[in-house]
């Protein structure tokens, strides 16, 4: 394999263990009996509830309507009847309203589509507005409204269409079996992306710890009639995230406080691509995604395809339950991912994985003084001084802070991870950027 690139700041290689999920090709999750689904998905305005305690609901039907331009409608995964609406913890640890649903009833989704659309004759418009009512957002974790990322400012041009089939985070196997067993429909996605953003170019990144995936997919693209390349990737993490991708495909830097399409690109995962072909050939709302279910401590790891709102220890138990006692069960990758401790959480649109940690597969030495050997410095991807960073959210001096450049941090979470005192440097990151935001809205 020729020409593989990367970012050239920072970055590390922690373990990445996909072998454990990678060879579990997706399968549908039982249904649930009971699901619970927030009305906050994504980043952006919750959405408003259209519905009661007592109202049947059918498959696919509209739960919650977007509020505000940024913002994503989310509909319910199932039929059956509203049983309550509740106030729920996210695993980030933000509160939010969710709609819980019981099972009932005949499973047909409202006007489910069994044919494929000839969406040819659809506008760019009109193809947007589709995206937008089926409730599509980033599936690689941030959840960011797709319609809004595609709504492409009068000013700017996209010269570039990155596809992210990364997937950097250890463990997660999901975005490799779409790519994988999903390549003709994630396809005809690039080509209903391609008639809305109009980009000279088109490229799939993918890092090359999945030769067979770059494989498939340069052969596909080589079939495709459409300007792709497929772009192999150094194994480094967070090779996946925006900033980095676009750095080490198109070597352009996305300015501080910027967008990637302040530099002519735009970036969405593979998983969204395939979201984007089911809502536009099959007319389907965002319901369902691909979770990988993984680590040590789990039986039978898998990639399943799940319905949103099904509770964590439902996939859990359809996994076949614990090896061990674990000791963390984290949703989202290692890096970025989030401990929970409530297994009655729901999956949402941007859950990709769940993590099944042993003791052997995660840090228990204590927490020391920072020994001042740079290690957290030279892993960080934005060139910050995350030693520094702490010490000054340590200190309230969050203006300096943010002086040094804390708002572009990524929360990564290299510099944790290589730090050997153990200092949480990321969570320190998070709350830094949290109260400089809230500081913002007071003043
Ligand atoms: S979490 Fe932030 S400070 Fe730490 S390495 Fe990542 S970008 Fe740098
Ligand atoms: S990696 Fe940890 S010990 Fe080393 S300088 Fe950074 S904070 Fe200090």
């Amino acid at each position: 394999m020729s020409n593989i690139r990367s970012f050239p700041k920072g970055g590390l290689h922690p373990p990445g263990r996909k072998h454990i999920s990678a060879s579990s090709a997706i399968r549908n999750a039982l249904l649930p009996s009971l699901c619970k689904v927030p009305l906050t998905q994504h980043i952006g305005a919750p959405c408003e509830c259209l519905v009661a305690p007592g109202d049947e609901v059918k498959e696919g039907m509209l739960l919650g309507k977007s509020k505000g331009f940024i913002s994503a409608n989310i509909h319910s995964p199932m039929p059956g009847v509203v049983k309550s609406l509740d106030e729920l913890y996210l695993p980030n640890g933000s509160r939010c309203q969710a709609v819980t649903i019981e099972s009932v009833g005949e499973f047909d989704r409202l006007g489910k589509r069994q044919e494929p659309v000839d969406w040819s004759g659809l506008s760019s418009k009109d193809l947007l507005e589709k995206i937008a009512l089926l409730g599509i957002v980033g599936l690689g974790g941030a959840a960011f409204p797709t319609h809004v990322k595609f709504s492409i400012p009068r000013d700017k041009k996209v010269y570039t269409f990155v596809v992210n089939g990364v997937e950097c985070e250890p463990y997660l196997t999901a975005d490799y079996r779409i790519m994988l067993e999903k390549t003709k429909e994630i396809f005809e996605g690039i080509r209903i992306i391609a008639k809305i953003l109009e980009p000279e170019r088109i490229c799939i990144g993918i890092e090359i710890n999945k030769p067979d995936a770059i494989e498939i997919m340069t052969a596909a693209a080589a079939n495709s009639g459409l300007p792709v390349e497929v772009v192999p990737l150094q194994i480094k993490y967070p090779q996946g995230d925006e900033k980095q991708l676009l750095k080490a495909i198109i070597n352009r830097e996305v300015p501080s406080g910027g967008l990637p399409i302040d530099i002519g690109a735009v970036v969405s995962n593979i998983g969204t691509v395939f979201a984007i072909y089911e809502a536009v050939v099959f007319e389907k709302p965002l319901i369902e995604r691909i979770v990988t279910v993984t680590g040590g401590g789990i039986k039978n790891p898998s990639n399943l395809k799940v319905r949103i709102g099904t509770p964590i220890q439902n996939l859990l138990d359809e996994c076949g339950g614990f090896t061990e006692e674990p000791a963390k069960i984290v949703v989202g990758g290692p890096m970025m991912g989030f401990t929970i401790y409530n297994l009655d959480t729901p999956v949402v649109k941007g859950t990709s994985g769940v993590l099944v940690l042993t003791r052997k597969e995660v840090k228990t030495a204590a927490r020391t003084s920072c020994i001042h050997c740079g290690r957290c410095v030279k892993v960080c991807p934005m060139g910050l001084n995350p030693t520094r960073l702490a010490k000054q959210i340590d200190h309230l001096e969050y203006g300096e802070a943010e002086g040094e450049g804390l708002m572009d941090c990524k929360e990564c979470g290299c510099c944790a991870y290589a730090c050997p005192a153990q200092i949480p440097l990321v969570q320190s990151m998070k709350l830094g950027k949290l109260m400089l935001r809230k500081m913002k809205v007071k003043s």
